[in-house]
Order: structure tokens, then C-alpha cells, then sequence
């Protein structure tokens, strides 16, 4: 496939390589990310290669991001992972590169980059790197074939979003051949501390589900604050209603510090993403974020949702 080749040729030619991501990482972003830095040290070890971007700290077990400093950009080739617009990027250095490459699965709404790898079919950023790597036969070693693992096993629910295809069961299958510790890593990423169990109880206990499944669920920040929670807490209990066989589609409404709420949008079949744009957000058909300034927003929002319910 050309874009590998033009990709990798990009590689080939700068001495210094710079990494990003979105902002609020999940394991896909990571995983896209380093996965992609440890790939590229095991191949081209004279390269420098760093990651930008903020260390999540509910994360860092996973991976951990570099210092870069301005001067790292002079000429540097800058790769953007699993990212589909540019305000999203962390962090805003991204431009002061000498060449920009974006590599993502979400809908190409915002076109940036100098060469755009985006394919929506695929279930996982983690997943084109693996393919990338794969095609190119570069070698993997251990840790990059865990991250980029981790970063699959993260956006598909552990193969359960409809985005899982043969394809990622195929790269799964090939990451798992490199000896990490693949049971503390399906372990770890299936746990999560008896604050966010208490947490998953209140979602289900207060959760508001309409007679077509269109659920909603706000977390104030009182609620957070008292339970000793982040936001960044909440993406351990984002997938839970959908556990619940009559709910189709759900948000979670969680409340920042500055009394916006973050909006986190999900959907067993029917797209949501439309609702996310509308609301100063976006993402995929099935997992969307967006953002409400106000509590008539919120409710706009559940009608909104309620109407697609209503319609399928
Ligand atoms: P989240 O609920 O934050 O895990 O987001 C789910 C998906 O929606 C992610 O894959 C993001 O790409 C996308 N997304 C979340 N928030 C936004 C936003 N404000 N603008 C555009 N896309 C978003």
C-alpha cells in the first residue's frame, strides 16, 4: 500500500521524530503513540524519538511521555496519532515541525497534515500502527507490542464494539506472540479502584432510561470530590450502562471544575456522533464526546438522544 511506503519514507529521512496525541489519552492514544516511539527505536536506533504531550496519571503504568523542548522541533519530522482534529492535539507544538503526518480511525472532519493516514475502518489507531509495522515487516519487540495491544484491547471493549473485525483479530493475534505479560495487562486493564466500583453502583443506581433505551447519567463534581475522583476516572465506567439490555444509547454528563460538563456519548448501534458536532464535539459513529455549557444544554442533549432512540 503507497501510504506505508510514503510514511515510512518520511521516517527514514528525519533525524528527529516527535510523537503526539489527543489530549486526555485513553489507551489507544498511548498505545498509538509509544507504541509507534518504541517501534521506531527498535528499527531506527540512531533516530532521537520523543513523546509529546502530558503524562495521564491513571495511565502512567502504562506509559510515560518524554520532556521536549522547542528546539526538538528544529526539523523534526512530527506524527500525530489518533486524533482527529487539531484543537485536540496535545500539545499545540505539533506545527512547529519541519513535516507533519496525521495517522487516525476517526472521521476526517478536520483534514491537517502533510500526509493523512485516516481509516475509519480500522477499530484502533494501535491497530494501523501494528499494520504499519507489519506491512513494512519492521521488527516489534516486547513493549511496543503490548502498548499497541493495550491501545486495541482498549478501543474495542476487548473486541466487543462492532469495529473489531477480522482484521484486528488478526494483529491481536500477532501482537500476542511477543512474551509481555499478557495476563497482568488484560488483569490491569480490567480493574479499577473501589472508588470507581462505588462509582459504577451510583451510575446504575441514578441512571435515567427512557422507554426506547436513551439513558443519561450526571456526575457533579460534588459527587466526584467527595468519592476522591477525577474525570479521568470516568472513562473506567463510560461503557457500564451499556451492560444494561435495554438501554441503546446513553451519556454520561460529567461536571468540570469551571461547571461546563464534559459529555461523553456512546451507542450499541445507532450513530450518535451527529448530537457530538452539534454540541461543540465529535468522534465516532458509536463513542462521541461533547460538551455542555449549561444545564439547558444537558437537557437538549438527552432529547436529542431520546429523538434518535425514538426514530430507530
Ligand atoms: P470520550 O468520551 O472522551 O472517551 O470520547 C469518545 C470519542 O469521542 C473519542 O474517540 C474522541 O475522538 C471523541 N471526542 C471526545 N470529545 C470530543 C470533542 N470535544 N471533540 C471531538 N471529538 C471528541
Amino acid at each position: 500500500m503507497e501510504i506505508f511506503k510514503q510514511i515510512l519514507h518520511k521516517i527514514k529521512e528525519y533525524d528527529t521524530i516527535i510523537i503526539h496525541r489527543h489530549m486526555r489519552p485513553d489507551p489507544d492514544a498511548l498505545g498509538s503513540q509509544v507504541g509507534l516511539k518504541k517501534l521506531l527505536q527498535v528499527n531506527f536506533p540512531e533516530k532521537k524519538i520523543k513523546t509529546a504531550g502530558k503524562t495521564e496519571p491513571t495511565l502512567a503504568w502504562l506509559a510515560k511521555m518524554d520532556n521536549v523542548s522547542d528546539d526538538d522541533y528544529k526539523n523534526a519530522l512530527v506524527i500525530v496519532c489518533d486524533t482527529a482534529n487539531t484543537a485536540r492535539i496535545d500539545d499545540e507544538r505539533y506545527s512547529k515541525g519541519d513535516f507533519l503526518i496525521k495517522i487516525d480511525h476517526h472521521p476526517n472532519d478536520d483534514i491537517y497534515g502533510d500526509i493523512a493516514w485516516v481509516d475509519t475502518s480500522s477499530s484502533s489507531a494501535s491497530e494501523l500502527i501494528a499494520l504499519f509495522a507489519l506491512e513494512n515487516h519492521l521488527k516489534l519487540d516486547d513493549y511496543s507490542a503490548k502498548l499497541l495491544y493495550a491501545g486495541i484491547v482498549g478501543d474495542t471493549g476487548r473486541f466487543l464494539y462492532p469495529a473489531t473485525t477480522a482484521r484486528t483479530m488478526a494483529i491481536a493475534s500477532k501482537l500476542r506472540e511477543y512474551p509481555f505479560n499478557f495476563a497482568a495487562l488484560a488483569r490491569k486493564m480490567d480493574s479499577f479502584s473501589y472508588q470507581i466500583a462505588k462509582l459504577q453502583g451510583y451510575v446504575y443506581d441514578h441512571l435515567e432510561v427512557d422507554e426506547n433505551g436513551a439513558a443519561r447519567v450526571i456526575l457533579t463534581q460534588e459527587l466526584l470530590k467527595a468519592n476522591q475522583l477525577t474525570d479521568a476516572d470516568t472513562s473506567a465506567i463510560v461503557s457500564a450502562p451499556g451492560r444494561i439490555d435495554s438501554v441503546e444509547l446513553w451519556g454520561i454528563f460529567v461536571e468540570q471544575e469551571n461547571g461546563n460538563y464534559r459529555v461523553r456519548l456512546r451507542s450499541k448501534f445507532i450513530p450518535i456522533n451527529e448530537v457530538a458536532k452539534k454540541h461543540d464535539g465529535g468522534g465516532h459513529p458509536l463513542a462521541s464526546g461533547a460538551n455542555a455549557y449549561s444545564t439547558e444544554e444537558i437537557e437538549k442533549i438527552y432529547q436529542e438522544l431520546k429523538e434518535l432512540a425514538k426514530r430507530h
